[in-house]
């Protein structure tokens, strides 16, 4: 089904509420962290981890297409490519 937007006021502290249902696809919780970058003058939300997506480690992270990723998992794609 095609996304026809949701139209939300900015707050006086420049708030936003993120919809119902665009959470509930996400899996996104009270307290979670999320990316915001600029892509062709518009406002990007991503869900964001501070930890590797594969096996969560928290340390050493590089970023590699908007997901974390440590040197260990690096690695181990790095063989099997
Ligand atoms: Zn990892």
């Amino acid at each position: 089904m095609e996304d026809r937007g949701i139209i939300r006021k900015i707050d006086q502290l420049g708030r936003i509420v993120i919809p119902i249902e665009y959470r509930k696809n996400l899996n996104l919780q009270p307290r979670d962290t999320i990316k915001m970058t600029m892509v062709d003058n518009h406002i990007v939300i991503d869900k964001y981890s501070e930890r590797c997506i594969f096996c969560g480690n928290k340390n050493k992270l590089r970023e590699y297409r908007g997901k974390q990723i440590c040197p260990k998992c690096a690695a181990e794609l790095k063989k099997k490519v």
